[in-house]
């Protein structure tokens, strides 16, 4: 590198690094992984991601952990979605070998970009799926790119691990009742953009979803999931129309390792009012602590954080995920995959 990257300062944006990764499906079989310079795709006008949504993703992250090591955390998770995403929207999946393989090429051909230990920063991996074949016709594609390109990424919120607020906006919703919810697809990101966008200009992190067909429950929050600690249980929506958090899930182990119940089940607004925390959770924030919550069509006002800072359960859970991910506590899930 000409110039060391300023670490400390790094935001979620997209830094150029050395080298992508990425691998076709032709003729009903993936081909072999090819190493790429070049940030840009060359893909016909009529491939099927451009025109029908056919892309699927995923997002995880690489450390360099206390003694040195880089770690990926969770990489067969990551993998496992991606192919129930794939097969969600009629893509050939990635085969957890593929993955686990082209994961580790791009960490390991751009190690130069993984922040050092101690800076708060990581190595953002980006593996996506795209339709490429040509049709005109609604059809799916027989042809798929497979790709990974890696990004030195700071902390999610520039703020830090802080409450922020949300809001909750029962004219929008980011999947349908029976829809696309639980995969990883970029049109759920369209049909959620103006909602957050809209947010954003009020002074809100993000939306808090409701679930879509009776607007009674809480789904998710944006591009998280949602947690909230009540009475000492950590207690999270049960919903078909959310995507499944790594990170949620990972809280959920973790919790229980702390001696707390865990109860995945509907969380009807109005139960936000006995909430001790709550949070936003997900690979980029981790935890995203939640300080406010306001129902605009209702103008019900719940104040979580009430002292303004981040609540004991929810810090507690923070810093052990943090940790394994570091290397400063055993691994004991075997959540880490070493690059050698
Ligand atoms: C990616 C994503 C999350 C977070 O999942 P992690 O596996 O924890 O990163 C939550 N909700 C939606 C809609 C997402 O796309």
């Amino acid at each position: 590198m000409d110039k060391e990257l300023d670490w400390g300062n790094l935001t979620f944006g997209y830094v150029p690094t050395d080298y992508n990764v990425r691998c076709c499906y032709r003729d009903g079989k993936w081909g072999e992984i090819e190493v790429s310079s070049s940030d840009t795709i060359n893909i016909h006008m009529a491939a099927t991601s451009l025109h029908y949504g056919q892309e699927c993703f995923e997002g995880l992250k690489a450390f360099r952990g206390k003694d040195g090591k880089i770690r990926i955390f969770r990489l067969d998770e990551n993998a496992a979605r991606m192919r129930r995403s794939a097969e969600g929207i009629m893509m050939a999946p990635v085969p957890e070998e593929l993955f686990r393989e082209m994961c580790i090429k791009a960490v390991k051909l751009n190690e130069r970009f993984v922040p050092p230990y101690g800076s708060g920063a990581s190595l953002y991996l980006r593996p996506l799926e795209i339709g490429i074949s040509a049709k005109v016709g609604v059809k799916p594609a027989d042809e798929f790119m497979f790709m990974i390109f890696v990004t030195p990424v700071g902390p999610y919120f520039k703020t830090g691990f802080k409450p922020s607020n949300y809001c909750i906006m029962r004219e929008y919703d980011r999947v349908a009742p029976k829809g696309t919810g639980q995969w990883k697809v970029g049109g759920n990101y369209a049909a959620g953009i103006q909602a957050g966008e809209r947010a954003h200009s009020m002074g809100y992190s993000a939306v808090l979803y409701l679930d879509p067909k009776e607007k009674k429950y809480l789904d998710e929050c944006g591009p998280a999931n949602f947690f909230a600690i009540k009475d000492g249980v950590y207690i999270t929506p049960s919903s078909d129309s959310i995507l499944p958090s790594v990170t949620n899930k990972s809280f959920t182990q973790l919790a229980q390792d702390l001696g707390l119940k865990v109860e995945r089940r509907h969380i009807a607004v109005e139960e936000l009012a006995d909430v001790q925390e709550a949070a936003a959770c997900g690979t980029a924030a981790v935890a995203s602590p939640i300080g406010e919550i306001d129902d605009i069509d209702t103008g019900t006002k719940y104040v979580i954080a009430k002292d303004g800072n981040p609540g004991p359960v929810t810090t507690a859970l923070y810093n052990k995920l943090r940790a394994i991910q570091l290397g400063e506590e055993e691994d004991v899930h075997g959540w880490n995959t070493i690059v050698e």
